[in-house]
């Protein structure tokens, strides 16, 4: 929630004039009854600080528990000390939460004047329904029933300045009775009881009244606090688990650390995230996310040691800092200005880094210790998804291309032209062009140079036939030293008309033979054959149009002297 500058001031101003101010008349007009009882006025005041620096933590909400104390110390001590008293504790619970950084300073203020205001409404008016504070109320009944008039009224005054604020001045627009008002409303309000328990037992037994009370209470606000931070941890693991199903779900390595990267974000807060593998002697970046965008991996690779991820990578440590000042001196400089709090962690797969995950958050004290362990656990489930993906795609690529060209291989040829002609039948597509080329005397090509170098040759030639088709259609090898191109949506004119830049492309430029016999350079001049159809015009289903591109290939273009293109119509 943003404060504008102007209001920050307005702020300070106010504080300035009104408490201290309302502080003298307090003291004034209701004097406080200390008299010899300084040491136990500090008992009290320590009290105070020890449960305000224990907030009760539920669902990231921070829940003060200290209006019980303040009601003992008000019905014991009067309107002044536990005013005095509730300013500490806003100064010692704000110090505590480390929450007074640059920009942040105007929320002293705030809480003191909200504070001041609180103790201030509720005791006046205690005091003006009749209601007494001194040592002794055992007799007084009506101060005792004004007594818990009186603590309802600080906590519904409280609330309604805390309404305030948030409408006035932090301009929120969430709806204010949600949840946590709830779960506020009643520890509150269970506590109360609590602050009467103390002032009785307090006149009693006197200081040991606060060990009776204070002690059971601190060690349940730990053993509470203790509880839910197990069943937060239990749930990040749940969430982690999930994330891994998830990710060993996905079969595409890009999919993987999409996913990844977006669990991430959505379990923690991450500004910055990056993952590097990790290859012979460096690491090289294969994700990087700025600012919720994906941006370029160009950043240069990081060597071993070198910044905060080549150390994770060369200690195989995971390491967690909460400021900037804590790793300045460790970066190399690739980390933006404005980050503060960052988690690395070392991606291990059967007891070798394999890669580094880093993340930055411009907020201090971002991540807390257990995340490292939750991240740890996700980034060995990535390590798996990661390896299971670059294996499906490693077999995907081999089942589906040649292995010496590169190209798709007949089997995935055969499926595509199926599922093209199933588009024409469904009207999706308007035509469908199929090219087949055949290399002129091949045989003597790897009779004279060896069949190596005829492997460099069809090698050569996929790429050049790759170059011209892009992405305008799918390239095969379809056998041998045949190749076809298949153009979805390409009229007979356009397919004749690429076939015939293929066709001077082959017999325009050599072919350069780095493994020929002799170790000089070899160039070599071939010429191919090529054959044109198109459906519908030529054929009605996949098996004719390949018979008649083929037709096409030897009677029209072999035929007919070879070193040419001819289609299906003419011959
Ligand atoms: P033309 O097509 O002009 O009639 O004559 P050709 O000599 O090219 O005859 P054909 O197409 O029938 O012969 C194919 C030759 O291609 C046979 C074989 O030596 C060669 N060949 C097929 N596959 C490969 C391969 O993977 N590597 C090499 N180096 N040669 C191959
Ligand atoms: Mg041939
Ligand atoms: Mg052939």
């Amino acid at each position: 929630m943003q404060v504008n500058p102007q209001m920050k001031r307005v702020i300070f101003i106010v504080w300035l004039i009104l408490v201290p101010a309302g502080m003298w008349y307090t003291y004034e007009s209701h004097p406080p009854h200390i008299s010899g009882h300084w040491i136990d006025v500090l008992a009290f005041l320590l009290l105070t600080c020890v449960i305000a620096c224990m907030p009760i933590v539920i669902n990231e909400m921070f829940i003060f528990l200290i209006q019980w104390v303040a009601l003992a110390t008000f019905l014991r001590y009067g309107l002044f000390v536990e005013m005095v008293f509730a300013q500490v504790a806003v100064i010692a619970l704000l110090l505590k939460l480390q929450i007074l950084r640059k920009g942040q300073l105007f929320r002293l203020p705030l809480n003191l004047i909200m504070f001041f205001l609180v103790s201030l409404c509720s005791g006046l008016i205690y005091y003006a329904l009749g209601g007494q504070t001194r040592p002794i109320l055992a007799e007084d009944t009506t101060s005792l029933w004004l007594g818990i008039l009186y603590a309802f009224l600080s906590y519904l005054i409280n609330q309604l300045i805390i309404s305030f604020n948030l409408y006035f001045i932090y301009k929120s627009k969430q709806p204010y009775f949600g949840k946590d008002f709830f779960v506020e409303t009643i520890t509150t309000l269970i506590t109360f009881p609590i602050g009467f328990v103390l002032y009785i037992l307090y006149n009693q037994v006197g200081l040991f009244a606060l060990l009776f009370v204070g002690a059971p209470f601190v060690s349940l606000s730990i053993i509470f606090n203790l509880y839910y931070s197990s069943e937060k941890i239990n749930e990040y693991l749940q969430k982690a688990a999930e994330i891994g199903h998830q990710m060993a779900e996905r079969l595409q390595v890009k999919d993987v650390i999409d996913l990844f990267i977006q669990k991430l974000g959505e379990m923690l807060p991450v500004d910055y995230a990056y993952i590097l593998e990790a290859n012979e002697d460096e690491l090289i970046l294969i994700r990087r996310m700025e600012a919720g965008k994906v941006q370029s991996n160009d950043l240069p690779p990081v060597k071993k040691n070198e910044g905060i991820s080549g150390r994770s990578w060369a200690n195989q440590k995971a390491y967690l800092y909460s400021a900037r000042f804590e790793w300045r001196g460790l970066t190399s400089g690739r980390i933006p200005d404005d980050a503060e709090s960052i988690l690395c962690v070392p991606i291990v797969r059967n007891r070798k880094v394999i890669g580094v995950l880093l993340l930055a958050s411009k907020r201090r004290r971002a991540y807390e210790k257990f995340q490292l362990m939750i991240i740890d656990i996700l980034c060995s489930y990535f390590a798996v998804a990661m390896e299971n993906a670059k294996h499906y795609e490693v077999t995907k690529m081999q089942s589906e291309r040649c292995s010496l060209t590169k190209l798709y291989n007949y089997r995935y040829f055969e499926n595509l032209l199926n599922e093209e002609f199933e588009k024409m039948t469904r009207f999706a597509r308007k035509n469908l062009s199929l090219i087949i080329l055949d290399i002129d005397h091949f045989k003597k090509v790897n009779d004279t140079y060896g069949h190596q170098s005829g492997n460099e040759i069809l090698r050569d030639l996929a790429s050049r036939i790759s170059e011209i088709v892009e992405v305008s259609g799918t390239v095969a090898r379809y056998g041998g030293e045949e190749f076809v191109v298949l153009l979805p949506d390409a009229t007979k004119i356009e397919a004749y008309q690429m076939a015939e830049h293929i066709r001077q492309s082959i017999a325009n430029r050599p072919f350069f033979l780095r493994q020929s016999f002799d170790y000089n350079q070899q160039q070599v001049m071939i010429t191919a054959s090529i054959g044109v159809a198109t459906a519908l015009e030529d054929a009605e289903d996949p098996l004719a149009l390949i018979r008649h591109a083929d037709r096409a290939l030897y009677v029209g273009a072999k035929r007919a002297g070879r070193n040419r293109v001819a289609e299906y119509s003419s011959c």
